[in-house]
C-alpha cells in the first residue's frame, strides 16, 4: 500500500527531469468587484490585472510555459495579447473556461495534456492575484522540487477566527476557532500533472467542498506542504481591494 503522503513509489527519479508549467484560470466574471468589465482585465495602477501574473510567470526561468485559461466567449483576450509583445512563445491562451474555477483548471489540464508529461509540476494561479513575484515564486518552487506531494503558498492566520450562526438580530458568534496553526491559502498551487489531474477528477462529486487545488489532493488523503507566502499575494476580490492592491504592486517586486 501506498504510504499516506507518498504519491510516487521513487520520487527521486520521478523528480529529475520535471519541469515547472504555469495554470492560469482566468474565466471567472468577478461578480463580486463589480465594474462593466471581467475582474482579471480591470485596470490596476495602469495595466491590466492579468498582466502582472502573466509577466512574473513569462519572465521566470523556473517556468518552462504558461498556460492561461479564459472562457469560450472571452472578448478581451485577443486585444490584450496582441497589446503584450513580451509574452509571445511564453503564454498559450487555451479558450477551455467552464462553470466554476476547479471545471476551467480541470478543462485546461486536459488541454495540455499533449504538451505536458505525467510528473511535471503545474503551478495554477488565480489570475486574480497580482501581488505574486519572482522571489514568492522562486521559495514555491525551490521549497517542493523534492517534495513527494507538492504544496502552495499560504499564510499563517493573524486574526481570532469567529464561528458565526444567524439569528433574528444578524449574524452571532457561535465558537471562537482556535487560530493556532490555521493558514489561509493562497496560489500558486504546485502538483504533479497527473496527481492534480486525478484528484480533481475524483472530487467532481465533492465540488461544494473543493474551494482550491489543494483540497482536491487532501482528498486523496495526501498532505500538501504549507509554504510562507506574503500579504501582498492576496486574492483581489471587492471594489475596495482595488486601491491596496496598487499600493503593494507599487513596491519594488
Ligand atoms: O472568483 P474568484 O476570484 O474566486 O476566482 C479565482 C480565479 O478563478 C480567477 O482567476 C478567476 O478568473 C478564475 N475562475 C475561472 N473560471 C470560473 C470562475 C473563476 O477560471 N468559472
Amino acid at each position: 500500500m501506498t504510504a499516506p503522503n507518498s504519491f510516487y513509489p521513487s520520487a527521486s527519479a520521478a523528480q529529475s527531469a520535471a519541469k515547472n508549467f504555469a495554470l492560469i484560470p482566468a474565466a471567472g466574471v468577478g461578480a463580486r468587484l463589480g465594474g462593466t468589465i471581467p475582474k482579471q482585465y480591470m485596470p490596476l495602477g495602469g495595466k491590466p490585472m492579468l498582466q502582472y501574473a502573466l509577466d512574473t510567470f513569462a519572465a521566470s526561468t523556473a517556468i518552462s510555459h504558461t498556460f492561461l485559461v479564459v472562457s469560450a466567449g472571452d472578448g478581451y483576450i485577443d486585444d490584450f495579447m496582441a497589446s503584450q509583445p513580451q509574452l509571445a512563445g511564453h503564454v498559450t491562451v487555451l479558450r477551455h473556461g467552464g462553470q466554476t474555477r476547479q471545471e476551467s483548471v480541470r478543462n485546461g489540464l486536459q488541454a495540455i495534456g499533449e504538451r505536458v508529461r505525467e510528473n511535471d509540476w503545474v503551478l495554477v494561479h488565480d489570475a486574480a492575484r497580482p501581488g505574486l513575484n519572482e522571489a514568492l515564486l522562486n521559495k514555491l518552487v525551490d521549497a517542493l522540487q523534492d517534495d513527494s506531494v507538492g504544496g502552495l503558498l499560504a499564510l499563517p492566520v493573524v486574526d481570532t477566527l469567529k464561528r458565526s450562526h444567524q439569528t433574528s438580530s444578524g449574524a452571532r458568534i457561535e465558537t471562537t476557532v482556535p487560530r493556532d496553526a490555521l493558514w489561509a491559502a493562497q496560489t500558486p498551487q504546485m502538483f504533479r500533472y497527473a496527481l492534480l489531474q486525478r484528484a480533481l477528477e475524483q472530487a467532481q462529486e465533492r465540488v461544494s467542498e473543493i474551494t482550491d487545488d489543494a483540497s482536491a489532493v487532501e482528498m486523496l488523503g495526501l498532505q500538501p506542504k504549507l509554504i510562507e507566502g506574503s500579504p501582498r499575494n492576496f486574492k483581489v476580490t471587492l471594489a475596495q481591494d482595488v486601491a491596496l492592491a496598487e499600493l503593494f504592486l507599487k513596491e519594488a517586486p
